[in-house]
């Protein structure tokens, strides 16, 4: 009964919403043209539309708006992520106060453990986790980090994503927690990609099992995707979903492109491939209430084929008798999810950038058209950024 309850909620999905194609106006209507419905692309639109006065068509080529942060009802009625775990937290003022005028938000502070053999211990590595894992009884900060002084390797030119870990708690600990989990999820040994990789996890000394320390941490209390459909509800934007960008004619889009898929997409790969590394997603909805204590579990063992098993109802809060849960499997083929941070991707990115800067008209923004490993409130912010910087050259429509 519970789960049919579930059911009867289930929101209309963006497709009905927003049905393909989108295009009323023809495409040439339009002052700016989106490619990408994503953070990048829905925030711009909505900034030009309602500030700027522009009349704006978003196309994505996908059937869905929301880019990577889509979420929607499963067969169950269960809320998931279906490009896996996305987790909102930041400590900008101006994204939670531009994104709040489209949701409201239910607290959530993100908690992960490693699975490491029969062991179950906090990630980002803290007092708890040693003590855990070497049954030890650390009590105070000072002894946590004389412990792991002990074992670290100082590295006096910290560059890679090797270098950081090694640097702060030795090698040990780096081969448990770090070096597995990146070889599957980068395909790359630690030693071969960027310090910024590795850096974005820390190392503690207290007890905090938070995975995040933002000041800012929860999600949207209907989901990504509600959210989504009222930052792009206005007058002035249409969406044409299952729309590639590139069979737009040039003269078809409006005086402004903003470009938010891949930038080398964009050049016709001209200088060949920028990589990217892709996932492939297992969603399972299992006859029990949860399957594991926390939202996501990592395990950086190499020979298990997955780096992390999430279970959406810890993010959400959803009473259901069943649960969801994903597991992500790291591939070099696929849909680009993330770029890979080393000098000679950023060199050859520095080429496309080059093109992108020269480009009359068009602005590239997000993730994939900033070869950014950005996280979704960065790439708020520099879609903020991005329409401040443009506002003042743009003539409002509904003016003209
Ligand atoms: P996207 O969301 O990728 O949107 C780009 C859109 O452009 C896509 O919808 C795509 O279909 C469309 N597009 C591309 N090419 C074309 C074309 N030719 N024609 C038409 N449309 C096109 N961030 C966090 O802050 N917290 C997290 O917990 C988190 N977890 C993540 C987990 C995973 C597995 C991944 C992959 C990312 C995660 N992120 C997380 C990052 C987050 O997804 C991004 O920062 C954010 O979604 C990027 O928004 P975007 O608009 O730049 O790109
Ligand atoms: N990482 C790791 N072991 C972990 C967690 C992270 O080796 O248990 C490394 C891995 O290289 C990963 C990077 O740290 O890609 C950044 O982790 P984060 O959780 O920020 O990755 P994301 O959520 O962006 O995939």
């Amino acid at each position: 009964a519970v789960a049919a309850a579930a059911r009867r909620r289930v929101e209309p999905t963006p497709v009905d919403r927003f049905p393909a194609p989108g295009i009323r106006r023809g495409a040439s209507g339009y002052d700016v043209t989106i490619c990408g419905a994503g953070f990048a692309g829905s925030v711009l639109a909505r900034k030009l539309a309602e500030d700027s006065g522009q009349r704006v068509l978003v196309v994505d080529k996908r059937e869905h708006i929301a880019g990577n942060a889509y979420d929607h009802r499963d067969a169950a009625g269960i809320l998931v992520h279906r490009y896996g775990p996305h987790i909102f937290h930041t400590n900008s003022d101006e994204v939670v106060s531009f994104l709040s005028r489209f949701t409201d938000w239910r607290p959530y502070e993100h908690r992960v453990l490693a699975q490491v053999g029969d062991k179950q211990v906090p990630m980002p590595i803290n007092r708890t986790t040693l003590n855990q894992l070497y049954g030890l009884s650390l009590s105070t900060d000072e002894e946590a980090a004389a412990f792991l002084a002990s074992r670290a390797e100082p590295v006096a030119d910290i560059r890679t994503s090797r270098d950081v870990v090694v640097n702060a708690v030795g090698r040990e600990l780096y081969e448990t927690f770090f070096q597995g989990y990146t070889r599957k999820q980068w395909g790359l040994d630690p030693s071969q990609l960027d310090k910024t990789v590795t850096s974005r996890v820390p190392t503690r000394t207290n007890t905090d099992d938070r995975y995040f320390t933002d000041k800012f941490q929860a999600m949207p209390r209907e989901g990504f995707t509600r959210m989504f459909e009222r930052m792009l509800d206005h007058p002035r934007i249409d969406i044409a979903l299952s729309t590639d960008f590139h069979e737009l004619k040039r003269a078809d889009r409006g005086p402004l492109t903003v470009y938010t898929g891949p930038i080398d997409a964009y050049f016709g790969h001209r200088f060949g491939h920028l990589p990217y590394r892709s996932l492939a997603f297992r969603h399972e909805t299992l006859p029990m209430r949860k399957m594991q204590p926390v939202a996501v579990v990592n395990y950086p063992a190499e020979d298990v084929p997955w780096t992390r098993i999430t279970e959406y109802k810890h993010l959400t809060g959803q009473v259901h008798p069943m649960t969801s849960v994903t597991y992500e499997y790291p591939s070099a083929e696929g849909e680009p999810y993330y770029p890979i941070p080393r000098p000679e991707n950023q060199e050859l990115f520095r080429r496309y950038d080059d093109l992108a800067r020269a480009e009359r008209g068009v602005i590239f923004a997000g993730r994939l058209g900033s070869y950014r490993y950005y996280n979704m409130d960065q790439v708020v912010g520099q879609a903020l950024a991005v329409h401040r910087r443009i506002a003042a050259e743009l003539r409002p429509a509904a003016a003209a």
